[in-house]
């Protein structure tokens, strides 16, 4: 009997041979052999501690920054919930947020408690567990300026909290990116007093310069590029002249040309393709370097 029909009791749901396509912004890419959704903490601790070792887990958030593969992805991907979205503010400028919190109402939360410093999420259309893991962030603040602690389950469902120092940020990563899997429980993220009112004001200025500049209502995964050191990558995807070029169902958009499109029925192949096709080109015309930022998982 396979692993997938001999699964561990749960609380929350055990989705079998789901498509990840309607869990990312993309809305591309094959199965996993199980999405599970867990209803909370100690639901995911018992599940992991009775699951087969062998078996490859990854959580993801909404999928924001994610490519999934058209052959689809190996083992449990594991989608928080319910279970993990509340917020809290704590005293002395320090929030609390479960993984599947959403970034923005993170950021309205800590406006209303009166914590400036937290509203760039407004514009970042994310998980905390997300954020955390990539080093989110925008207009000249990162996660890494914000946080300051993290609980994670390790694949063994053993739980550890991790200061800031442990997470090694960088621009766009984090060290939780690399080495064994771990599942972004809530995080503590610490602002400076500030009027609730004004908070909000640049919270809307924020949401307001995003309507004008970028594809968000597009199937897009946001950046698809790192910026190189000292380069915009816009600027190189549009000098080599990839704005608006249709590849199979993807597309640099016109309205911003670091993010990949899918205009309707793009597969993962189009848009991975197109990206690589468009890093080759950026290097032979220029001699820089191009790395995604968007994650790609699976199989192609
Ligand atoms: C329109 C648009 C605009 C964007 N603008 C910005 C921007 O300004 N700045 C910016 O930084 N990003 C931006 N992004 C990218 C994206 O929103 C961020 O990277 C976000 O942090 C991803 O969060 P997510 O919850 O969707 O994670 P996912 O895309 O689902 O996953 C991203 C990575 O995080 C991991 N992950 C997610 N949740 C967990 C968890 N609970 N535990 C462990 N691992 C987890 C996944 O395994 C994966 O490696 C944008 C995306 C879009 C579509």
């Amino acid at each position: 009997m396979s692993w997938k029909q001999n699964l561990p009791a749960v609380r929350g749901k055990l989705l079998v041979d789901e498509a990840l396509a309607p869990f990312t912004w993309f809305r591309v890419g094959g199965p996993a052999d199980v999405v599970f959704l867990p209803a909370d903490e100690q639901d995911l601790a018992d599940f992991l501690k009775t699951l087969d070792p062998a078996v490859p887990v990854l959580a993801i958030g909404v999928g924001s920054n994610l490519l999934v593969r058209d052959g689809g992805v190996d083992g449990v991907v594991i989608r928080l919930g319910k279970g993990f979205n509340t917020v809290e503010a704590l005293g002395n400028n320090l929030i609390k947020a479960g993984g599947a919190v959403p970034d923005a109402i993170l950021a309205r939360k800590a406006a209303e408690a009166g914590i400036a410093g937290l509203e760039f999420y407004a514009g970042i259309p994310g998980t905390v567990g997300g954020a955390v893991i990539m080093n989110a962030g925008c207009y000249g603040s990162e996660t890494v300026n914000v946080v300051k602690s993290v609980r994670v389950m390790d694949r063994a469902g053993q739980v550890r909290d991790l200061a800031v120092d442990d997470l090694h940020y960088t621009y766009r990563h984090s060290a939780l990116q690399d080495g064994e899997t771990v599942i972004v429980l809530d995080a503590v993220f610490e602002g400076t007093p500030g009027d609730p009112s004004e908070i909000k004001a640049r919270m809307r200025e924020i949401t307001e310069r995003r309507e004008t500049t970028q594809p968000i209502r597009e199937k897009t995964g946001g950046s698809t590029f790192k910026n190189p050191p000292g380069h915009s990558s816009w600027k190189l995807v549009d000098e080599a002249g990839w704005r608006g070029r249709l590849y199979g169902g993807a597309m640099f958009s016109p309205l911003h040309s670091n993010f990949l499109i899918n205009t309707g029925e793009a597969t993962a192949a189009d848009l991975e393709g197109l990206g690589d096709t468009v890093r080759a080109d950026v290097l032979a015309k220029t001699g820089i370097q191009l790395d995604w930022e968007i994650k790609r998982i699976g199989r192609a």
